[in-house]
């Protein structure tokens, strides 16, 4: 059968065919085990390049209403929300030499943020920041999470330089004991857990990376003494050098327009091509930002979750390539004629699954997608979609690239939503340059790294540097990731807690874990716009730690039965994504290839948006349903 979408013409059967055997050629046993932990004789390649001078100090004895772990966008905003509800009590340990989190590590040349800086900047409206473009970049992020430093004050409670080993509950002192490296004994009521998704960066377990003897490091730890330059580009350092990178993911395809305009030699060696949208920055129009009414970050927040979980019903204000997937799939759906539909369910969710919702949620999105839609088979037509967008992002790498051969390379052959969407404008066309090579390895990776270089298929790549583009930790367990040890009452481990599946009310709250709060979407918010799921999430925790000071209150701790009920709220919204997943060429999405996710593991499946209200509903309730609150006899 051949399909014609917006001027596309493709079989879909031969692209399903073709999809596949991309997958089958990247499957892999060994699944997240084909990556080195990065520690012991590798901790060079986490080492922090960016600190100016190294603090000295001795060990801090100390107490805290509440300690925050991380000092990224999560901690920032926790920080400023209990700063809002006039809990100053606080402290900030960050293992970086500032705050920034991600921004703070991920300083490679062209590091910029696919998410659109109105929204993507949280507290735009009460910092009176002005972002200079449609998408920020990794300078003016680092330069505003100074300015919410400043404003809410955060260095005053900041612990930089300092990195978490355990925290430990203390059922008879009725505290949290956090222990550092630094030898630190710092005491709190409340422990906040922000420790950021993707924070361990991760190496491909390759024969001989300690052997290479030329110069190396991770993308998360530029080496600008080495490069030169700066996130910027213009990286002088390299023009008499041959260069090699390892990975092409969303980073390495932010970096290598740098690397190829600086470098003498530029080696991409590549496992699977990212998707290249178009990015179509522009510079911030000041007139307009500045006519925004009061409120008006929030509603452009909410728009586009909206349109992210299939509420069409306004006008798309991102209007980008985020919004314009979603967008496309619901005209393509409104014009297919009608026919059975099975399960009614917002586009969204379609792209991964036909078999999802239940209770309340099912009734709400049916409605709203058959106001939309009306009826069709919505997983073919979504596929169709996806097909057609798919070949306009592969007609892309025919279009910019001048040799066939590694234009059909950079061809990715997957469902958008297999990998991480890239927009770029200037990544395609570095393979246009002289001293650019793509070595596609087909999938295979490399076969070893040797003293001198790169060897793949009994050819060595000899480079001077080896850039390790490969990616960070997620599959992987929570301890591991974040580097430290969490022990609830009786010594009982997290890792024990959630070892047959993650338990916990609202994502948040943890039996066992008194007074703890966890950051993150796990059985919470799941959203591409991931600041704005922080920063419910602080509204969230200044809102209960306010409400228990006010009431005299200092413990608290989720009921069993709560968080039996939210797990299985969990259970019952999420999205059966398996099929989908399974058929993906293999990456962090689907835990390399070994989608194993239990369904208790996933994010609330009703979309983020409706978890934010959910959670709003419940403070308005004022009752903290579901918390077991004591006044904690020892403070
Ligand atoms: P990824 O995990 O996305 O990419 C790692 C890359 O390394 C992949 O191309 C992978 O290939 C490759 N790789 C791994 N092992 C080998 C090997 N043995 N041989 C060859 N290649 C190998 O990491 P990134 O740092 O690129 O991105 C991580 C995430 O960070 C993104 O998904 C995104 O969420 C976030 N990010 C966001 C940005 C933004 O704009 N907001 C910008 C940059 C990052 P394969 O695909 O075959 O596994």
């Amino acid at each position: 059968m051949s399909a014609n979408f917006e001027n596309f013409d493709f079989d879909p059967d031969q692209l399903r065919d073709k999809y596949r055997l991309e997958r089958d050629k990247r499957l892999r046993s060994d699944g997240n085990e084909q990556y080195k932990e990065v520690k012991g004789e590798f901790s060079y390649f986490v080492e922090d390049p960016y600190v100016e001078k190294k603090i000295e100090r001795g060990p801090i004895v100390d107490s805290a209403e509440v300690v925050i772990i991380g000092g990224g966008f999560g901690g920032m905003l926790a920080g400023a929300r209990l700063r809002e509800a006039g809990i100053d009590d606080f402290k900030i340990i960050e293992k970086g030499g500032d705050f920034g989190g991600t921004w703070y590590w991920n300083r490679y040349p062209g590091a910029s943020c696919d998410i659109e800086s109105y929204i993507y900047f949280p507290l735009l409206e009460e910092t009176n920041f002005i972002p200079q473009r449609k998408y920020t970049n990794a300078p003016e992020t680092l330069e505003y999470c100074g300015v919410i430093s400043e404003k809410f004050r955060l260095h005053e409670n900041a612990i930089l330089q300092t990195e978490v080993t355990d925290t430990s509950w203390s059922d008879e002192e009725g505290v949290w004991k956090v222990s550092t490296n630094r030898g630190d004994d710092i005491k709190a009521k409340y422990i906040v857990h922000s420790n950021g998704p993707l924070n361990r960066p991760k190496l491909p377990a390759i024969e001989g990376i300690n052997d290479y003897k030329g110069h190396t490091f991770h993308t998360s730890r530029w080496d600008y003494k080495y490069t030169g330059g700066s996130s910027k580009g213009a990286l002088d350092g390299l023009k008499d050098k041959r260069v090699a990178i390892i990975g092409t993911g969303a980073t390495a395809v932010q970096c290598i327009p740098h690397l190829g305009e600086s470098a003498k030699e530029l080696i991409v060696f590549q496992r699977t091509p990212s998707s290249i949208d178009f990015r179509n920055n522009k510079e911030t129009d000041e007139d307009w930002y500045k006519s925004q009414k009061s409120g008006w970050h929030e509603k452009r927040r909410e728009n586009f979750e909206g349109f992210l979980i299939g509420d069409f019903s306004g006008e798309d204000l991102v209007n980008d390539g985020w919004t314009e997937i979603f967008r496309t799939i619901l005209q393509a759906l409104r014009s297919g004629g009608p026919s059975k539909i099975r399960m009614a369910s917002w586009a969204v969710t379609s792209i991964f699954s036909k078999d999802l919702y239940t209770k309340g949620f099912k009734q709400y999105m049916a409605n709203k997608f058959m106001k939309h839609v009306g009826e069709g088979n919505i997983t073919n037509k979504v596929e169709m979609v996806d097909f057609a967008k798919m070949e306009q992002i592969r007609s892309r790498a025919d279009n910019v690239v001048s040799d066939p051969n590694t234009a059909e390379s950079l061809k990715p052959y997957y469902r958008q939503f297999c990998k991480r969407p890239c927009f770029h404008d200037e990544y395609l066309d570095t393979y246009n340059r002289e001293n650019v090579t793509l070595v596609d390895t087909n999938g295979k990776g490399l076969d070893k790294i040797t003293d001198k270089g790169i060897l793949f298929e009994g050819k060595e790549y000899e480079v001077d540097c080896i850039i390790f583009a490969t990616g960070f930790e997620v599959g992987t367990d929570y301890t591991r990731r974040s580097g430290y040890g969490i022990y609830g009452r009786n010594g009982l481990s997290i890792m024990d807690k959630w070892k047959d599946g993650l338990v916990t009310y609202h994502g948040m709250h943890c039996r066992d874990f008194p007074n703890s709060f966890f950051f993150g979407p796990a059985q919470s918010a799941f959203t591409a716009n991931y600041t704005h799921s922080l920063d419910e999430q602080s509204i969230h925790l200044a809102y209960i730690l306010k409400t228990m000071k006010d009431r005299g209150l200092s413990l608290v701790e989720a009921s069993q039965a709560a968080e039996e009920e939210w797990v299985d709220t969990i259970i019952d919204s999420s999205r059966d994504m398996r099929s989908f997943q399974e058929s993906c060429t293999p990456g962090y999405y689907n835990n390399e290839g070994q989608p194993n996710q239990a369904p208790q593991n996933n994010p609330f499946g009703g979309g983020s948006l409706n978890f934010f209200k959910l959670m709003q509903k419940w403070r308005d309730k004022g009752n903290l349903e579901g918390l077991e609150l004591k006044a904690n006899d020892f403070n």
